[in-house]
């Protein structure tokens, strides 16, 4: 069996053919804007997907999206990275083009799966992960299965309301957490207090100063929040900005503990930082297929 797994970024696109065992065949990272480079956002990608799978014969398609889908995860809703997805019958198109079934989820679920098969987690039970990056990105799996909700919109935690906080956020909103602790604050007190540090140096020079513990306690009260409220058996933590160059880990840590309520859960956290790593996303992608693949549940 193999599977082609695209992960759909803002900047950048990655594509893997991944077979049975979780092989990576042929893996390529290339500038999102090289492959949709006009209005036919779905020939673009159809054109690119067959050149890439070229003398393979594949069965089944999958693409993450940084975005809110629809609850059967057919289209994308919203997707302030990448708005050109928005509102278009990918999956529908993709599997007439290529007649094989094609599946659609949330580029952090993919993410999540990966990283429960690499740590070798039991199926069974709730696993939250929280990954930060330019945004925070959540996925819940309740045995093995991501949450979606009434609309598919589970698992938003970079919205949460940050009461005094206006920033105004990609969702429209205003102060939602993801504008006050992720990579987007970051860059923001770059620019604001640091502009001789490049942002990649910005916790080995600036760890102990009081407007990036701001940033970890806020990051500290997002996963705690998710904790608080559901309890689960186990918390992924990962994404680009855990694993820049010198953040502090031990200090996330401690102000996740600090904000857990006591006893219980703080007491018995299942807490794993995860490594960042390029195919993860599309490895993630191939289990998610396999996995609906395998149950049948062909679209
Ligand atoms: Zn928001």
């Amino acid at each position: 069996m193999i599977v082609l797994s695209l992960d759909i970024g803002g900047t950048h696109l990655r594509i893997g053919a991944i077979d049975q065992c979780g092989t990576v065949l042929k893996f390529e990272k290339l500038p999102t804007a090289s492959v949709i480079h006009s209005d036919h956002v779905l020939s673009n990608l159809s054109d690119f997907l067959r050149s890439f799978s070229a003398g393979l014969s594949v069965d089944g398609i999958t693409i993450g999206f940084p975005a809110t889908l629809d609850r059967s995860r057919r289209v994308v809703v919203q997707a302030p990275n990448i708005p050109f997805m928005e509102n278009l019958p990918v999956c529908d198109y993709l599997q007439k083009e290529f007649s094989v079934p094609v599946f659609a989820e949330r580029d952090v679920t993919f993410s999540l799966l990966y990283d429960v098969e690499k740590y070798q987690l039991p199926k069974e039970g709730m696993i939250c992960g929280i990954y930060f990056g330019t945004g925070i990105g959540n996925a819940i799996l309740l045995d093995g299965k991501p949450l979606t909700g009434r609309h598919g919109t589970a698992g938003e935690l970079g919205h949460i309301p940050v009461p005094g906080c206006g920033i105004p956020c990609v969702c429209g909103n205003e102060g939602c957490m993801e504008a006050f602790a992720g990579g987007k604050a970051l860059v923001r007190l770059q620019k604001a207090l640091y502009p001789d540090t490049p942002v990649g140096e910005i916790f080995t020079r600036h760890r102990h100063d009081r407007p990036l513990l701001e940033v970890f306690d806020g990051m500290a009260v997002s996963v705690a929040t998710e904790v608080n409220i559901l309890d689960p058996d186990y918390i992924l933590l990962g994404g680009g900005v855990l694993n820049m160059s010198d953040f502090p880990r031990s200090v996330l840590e401690e102000l996740i503990i600090k904000h857990v309520r006591k006893p219980l859960p703080c007491r018995d956290l299942n807490l794993i930082f995860t490594e960042d790593e390029p195919e993860k996303s599309v490895l993630g992608g191939a289990v998610y297929a396999r996995r609906n693949l395998e149950d049948g549940h062909v679209s």
